[in-house]
């Protein structure tokens, strides 16, 4: 049993937490919310009164925060001046590769290990403990590490130095939003000329247009029964979130002079598509708007 501080109880945060206090690990929970404070209570965990108190006795700590100022902030002003050293750092929150790094270099400065380890999966993942870890960071706090993340996730990769794990996240959802609007596209067309979608669905998915927004979370009504499509694109995967990943990959190529035309296309889609009042709608629902609905 470890003494584990866990920051951020939000849609994410609350489950995760949750799965550790469930493997009978004291959890000791602080969110800037009250309300999700007292549900990690119920589920086992025990409450801090700041993000400071939650840490200054842990042997683990693990943040699940909006954004990097938040998790700077957080880090910078809470966790660092208060956890014991040599205390394990785990940060799952999405934020851009720089301020990982930046943090990172931190915490080993002060004495710390630290990883980046931002997920996939969503909250159904974090729920059943079946989400996706990308890992950053050396390799002995990636091992010390894994049979925590094992207590949340199934698939845990190991994917290099510190901030690693989030360009490994990022890199991932600009593929898959740029194959969305292409897999979207596609129907389009066909729809267009007359070809049923479910026919173009046969030939791509067993074709050189195979993908995973094709196979598996299909944008159009009919050929993948569990896709969004078939329950109005209610998320899922939300189109904010997709904005908020593409904007990051974009800000990781302007800063690494990576050239990524697809992918800036695809953020100026989505900031599109969510600036119109459907950023809470599955992400797959960007081929109404390129069917001009
Ligand atoms: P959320 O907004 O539901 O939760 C964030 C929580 O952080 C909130 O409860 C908020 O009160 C808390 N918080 C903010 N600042 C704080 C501070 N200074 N101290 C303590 N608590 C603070 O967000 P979420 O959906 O849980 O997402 C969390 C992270 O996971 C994000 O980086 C997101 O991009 C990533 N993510 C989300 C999903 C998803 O499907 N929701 C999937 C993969 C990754």
């Amino acid at each position: 049993m470890a003494k584990i501080a866990f920051i951020g109880l939000g849609n994410m945060g609350g489950p995760m937490a949750a799965n550790l206090c469930k493997a009978q690990h004291h959890v000791t929970a602080f969110d800037l919310s009250d309300a999700a404070v007292a549900v990690a209570v119920e589920k086992g965990a025990h409450k801090a009164k700041s993000a400071a108190e939650a840490v200054k006795d842990a042997e683990i700590v693990v943040t699940m925060l909006p954004a990097g100022k938040h998790v700077r902030a957080v880090y910078e002003t809470d966790v660092l001046p208060n956890a014991k050293k040599g205390t394990l750092l785990i940060d799952c929150s999405t934020i851009d590769v720089e301020s990982a790094r930046h943090v990172a270099a931190l915490a080993q400065k002060g004495g710390y290990e630290m990883i980046d380890a931002p997920v996939s999966g969503g909250v159904g993942g974090a729920t059943a403990g079946t989400l996706t870890f990308m890992v950053g960071g050396p390799d002995a706090s990636f091992a010390k590490a894994r049979s925590i993340l094992e207590k949340m996730g199934k698939n845990i990769v190991h994917a290099g130095g510190s901030g690693n794990g989030q360009a490994a996240k990022i890199c991932n959802n600009m593929i898959l939003g740029v194959s969305m609007i292409a897999v979207s596209e596609g129907f389009m067309l066909a729809k267009r000329l007359g070809l049923d979608a479910q026919k173009l669905f046969d030939v791509a998915s067993t074709a050189s247009g195979q993908c995973w927004s094709l196979t598996n979370y299909c944008p159009v009504p009919g050929p993948v029964p569990t896709s969004p499509a078939n329950r109005d694109y209610q998320a899922g995967f939300t189109a904010a979130m997709m904005l908020k990943d593409l904007l990051l990959a974009q800000q990781a190529a302007s800063a690494a002079s990576a050239t990524t035309p697809l992918g800036a296309e695809a953020a100026q889609l989505f900031s599109l598509f969510v600036n119109s009042g459907h950023g809470a709608k599955d992400f797959s629902g960007i081929i109404r708007m390129l069917d001009g609905k």
